[in-house]
């Protein structure tokens, strides 16, 4: 990032919520379910699938994680009401992981069993790397309990090769692999892109080899290309993987996936507590950050 887009990015706290708004509403649904679900139904129209994401994370009360427990079920009972195709996305730290494992695992147990009922799938999101040991064993106790639970690696940790290793041989086993969002250390994390382009790749093939069902989740065109070659190479049948990006990010680039005949899950995020979510992605993107800017001081 050149040292314009960091002042850009560092500015960000002062933008006035109501322009963030403006600009984010393209990476998010709007605050209602029923914004997601109709969001959910635009996306299907161009061939795509969905997985639904409520905002909110780093929850420190237990009265807010039952809330947001709740409102995970109705979000359940919302996709299968719909009859639309979307499984659900939800962060341990929003279900109480940062209040106490025992709540968090209560939590995200009544998600994944009224799920299972209703036939929907639940992604467990990766945290930070605190929470990584956690989400990897929770995932494994919720798939062994109701079978409808994938988790998410990042291919940034230097530890994801070997957690590819400990997980179990199969299609039923769904792992979304990503480069991973957090600021890490670099004892435990590979910074330069390169790098984690390279160990991204390594992660595919060996989540591949071991017939793991492959939630391919970049909008690195770089990494798309190679991935369909790996694909092509393999021989691997549409039951082995999709590609995965985030509501509003490079539509271009959904399109030609699209239309490469790969399958597509686009992840929506809504609700209420849609500012952070919105910060965070104009801060991974400080082009649309400087339009932000540009619009602000009234230069366009
Ligand atoms: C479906 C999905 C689920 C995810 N779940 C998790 C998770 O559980 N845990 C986790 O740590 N991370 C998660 N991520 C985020 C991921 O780790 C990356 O931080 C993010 O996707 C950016 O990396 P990239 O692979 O797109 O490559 P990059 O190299 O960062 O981006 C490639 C291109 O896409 C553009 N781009 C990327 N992001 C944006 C954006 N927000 N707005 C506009 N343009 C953008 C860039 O400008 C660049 O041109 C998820 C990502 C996706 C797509």
């Amino acid at each position: 990032m050149s040292l314009f887009d960091r002042m850009v990015v560092g500015m960000l706290p002062l933008v006035p919520r109501g322009i963030v708004g403006i600009v984010a509403s393209r990476y998010v649904a709007g605050n209602t379910v029923e914004d997601a679900i109709s969001t959910a139904r635009s996306l299907a129209a161009e061939g795509a699938v969905a997985t639904m994401d409520i905002l909110g994370e780093e929850v420190r009360d237990a009265a807010v994680a039952e809330r947001f427990t709740l409102q995970y079920l109705q979000l359940v009972d919302a996709i299968a009401a719909a009859g639309i195709s979307s499984t659900v996305s939800v962060k341990p730290t929003m279900l109480g992981l940062d209040i106490t494992e025992e709540l968090c695992e209560q939590n995200v147990a009544r998600l994944c069993g009224h799920a299972s009922e209703r036939s929907v799938r639940v992604a467990i999101d990766m945290e930070d790397h605190p929470t990584t040991d956690f989400t990897l064993g929770l995932h494994m106790r919720m798939r062994e309990r109701f079978g409808n639970v994938g988790t998410v690696l990042q291919a940034y940790m230097r530890r994801t090769l070997s957690d590819i290793e400990a997980l179990p041989e199969g299609r039923e086993c769904q792992i979304r692999l990503c480069k991973g969002i957090y600021v890490e250390p670099e004892s435990i994390a590979y910074k330069g892109y390169d790098e984690v382009r390279a160990n991204y790749l390594k992660a595919l093939e060996a989540l591949f080899e071991r017939g793991i069902f492959v939630g391919i989740a970049t909008h690195d065109e770089y990494l798309v290309d190679r991935a369909v070659e790996i694909i092509k190479r393999r021989g691997l049948e549409p039951d082995a993987y999709e590609f995965q990006m985030l509501l509003g990010v490079l539509p271009q680039l959904r399109a030609k996936i699209l239309g490469g005949g790969h399958a597509l899950r686009v992840y929506i995020p809504y609700g209420p507590d849609w500012y952070a979510y919105s910060v965070r992605r104009l801060r991974e993107n400080p082009k649309v950050a400087r339009h932000v800017m540009r619009a602000m001081i009234g230069l366009r």
